[in-house]
């Protein structure tokens, strides 16, 4: 054997100098809460120059470049050239806008690295006390199990899993599809694209998801509804779920969620409500009867990454019969397997509530949020923004020169710029051109939905940034792009 000539030298990914690191990392701390501090006096969108498209282009990194040059990069790229969500004319699809609190939790929470597979460890009890919050606040009942997710796609995924596996009437995990009829189920056209998705991702077909018409308040028509569940079980399908909408994506609107309940009780049906715009609008003591029924779901999918202004991402999914969620996902495995203490200690995971092992902490966030700003605060916020949703719905009406194009019951607005002299095609383009505008010049972003043919701006507001003179602004620029997309 040859003597050792070199002694080993192991590396690692720490710092020789914690000291810099330090350094560093206070100055992004105060960089950023700087940035969110300044939010207002920058444009609410820009293009990213031809430069920083180069940059970001750069080759593999093999060398090191050193932290202080990814972060210079990072504020000269990356920084200035954001979605825009933080803005408070931002009311583009439904985003939410974070917060400081939310901000510094990632930080705590990327510090820990926890998995949160499960384990016994504080970042379980934190999950399991969110999910316990949440099923309060969304007055869901006390034995009702739950799951923080990606956010409402992956909500209404786990959800309607659950529902496929304990509707299907036999041992679906097991035999397959094959092994049935055709499952259907049921939601309104106003029903978000995610859920068409869902029920592909779970071999359900997109065919089985049969499409509902709505009345003049883009709520689903329940008889309708009804008369389709009729018509499929004679046919020899099997109903196995109703999704009910508790704010739909293109204005809000928010199903009978109560007549929903009723049916499924009667026609022994699952019943999934995709609240993940609308379910936050359950602490208000105001907007609350409007969701009546949503507290009966079986399943029920909401996000947190929009009207509860939390840092993406994060959604939940709640499931009244724990039973049944632990029925679609529940799996066991020698190296998973609870030990007689220890980290293991504890036989309960997250894994047999959802398709995902490891997970990161993002109950975290919303543990600080909801403790530092507490719910009341979330509530008037809601309330805020339902009131500054009217407030831009009024103004809207009080002109001649737009029009609303959908009832605005919760806190999305859909409206477009008119003109006698335009027929629908030429109105289509220039409300397309406006919204173009509005967002070029980083004045405002709305985003745009098609109602009835009818390209309209639709502004969704879950900010909590938001103030009436920011939407009186928005009217007067959607006024004066209209006049002038007019001449041109
Ligand atoms: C946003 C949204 C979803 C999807 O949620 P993500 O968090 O974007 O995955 C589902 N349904 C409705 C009604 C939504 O608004």
């Amino acid at each position: 054997m040859e003597p050792r000539e070199q002694a080993i030298v192991e590396e690692s990914l720490d710092p020789t100098d914690w000291k810099e690191i330090e350094t560093l990392g206070h100055r992004m701390v105060d960089d950023l809460i700087y940035y969110l501090e300044s939010v207002r006096e920058r444009p609410v969108w820009q293009k990213m120059p031809e430069p920083t498209r180069q940059a970001l282009k750069e080759p593999l990194p093999l060398d090191p470049q050193g932290p202080e040059k990814a972060y210079e990069d990072f504020l000269r790229h990356v920084l200035p050239y954001p979605t825009g969500n933080i803005h408070p004319r931002f009311w583009g699809w439904v985003m939410g806008t974070g917060s400081a609190v939310g901000m510094l939790s990632e930080l705590l929470a990327a510090g820990m690295n926890s998995n949160v597979v499960g384990f016994d460890q504080a970042a379980t009890a934190v999950e399991q006390q969110v999910l316990g919050w949440l099923r309060e606040m969304l007055c869901f009942p006390p034995g009702s199990s739950g799951l923080l997710v990606g956010g409402g796609s992956m909500a209404n995924v786990v959800g309607l899993a659950v529902a496929r596996n304990a509707m299907a009437g036999f041992d679906l995990r097991f035999d397959g599809l094959a092994a049935g009829p055709r499952m259907t189920l049921y939601a309104s056209v106003e029903t978000h694209s995610s859920m068409r998705k869902a029920v592909e991702l779970l071999g359900l077909g997109s065919r089985s998801l049969r499409l509902v018409p709505v009345g003049k308040d883009r709520t689903v028509d329940v008889e309708a509804l009804a008369a389709l569940i009729a018509a499929d079980r004679h046919a020899g399908m099997r109903p196995i779920a109703v999704i009910g909408n508790a704010g739909a994506v293109n204005s809000g609107a928010i199903d009978d969620l109560e007549r929903l309940a009723d049916l499924c009780e009667r026609e022994r049906i699952w019943l999934h409500v995709d609240g993940a715009i609308g379910a936050p609008a359950m602490l208000s003591p105001r907007l609350r009867p409007a969701l009546r029924g949503m507290e009966r779901a079986d399943s029920l999918a909401l996000d947190l990454h929009k009207w509860l202004y939390m840092p993406y991402d994060i959604g939940c999914v709640l499931v009244r019969s724990e039973e049944a969620h632990r029925g679609a996902f529940a799996s066991s495995a020698a190296y998973l397997a609870p030990t007689s203490g220890g980290l293991s200690g504890i036989a309960f995971t997250f894994s047999d509530y959802g398709p995902q092992l490891s997970r990161s902490f993002r109950a975290l966030k919303a543990w600080m949020c909801l403790k530092a700003y507490g719910v009341h605060k979330y509530a008037r916020l809601i309330e805020q923004n339902v009131e500054q949703a009217r407030h831009l719905a009024g103004l809207v009406e009080q002109s001649s020169e737009l029009e609303l194009l959908a009832p605005a019951p919760l806190n999305i607005v859909c409206f477009r710029f008119v003109a006698p002299d335009l027929d629908e095609a030429g109105l289509n383009a220039l409300n397309e051109r406006i919204l173009v505008e509005l967002q070029e010049s980083g004045a405002a972003v709305p985003s745009s939905t098609v109602l009835d043919g009818r390209f309209c701006l639709r502004v969704a507001i879950t900010n909590h940034r938001t103030r009436r003179d920011d939407l009186e602004l928005l009217v007067r620029e959607v006024v004066r792009l209209g006049r002038e997309g007019m001449k041109s």
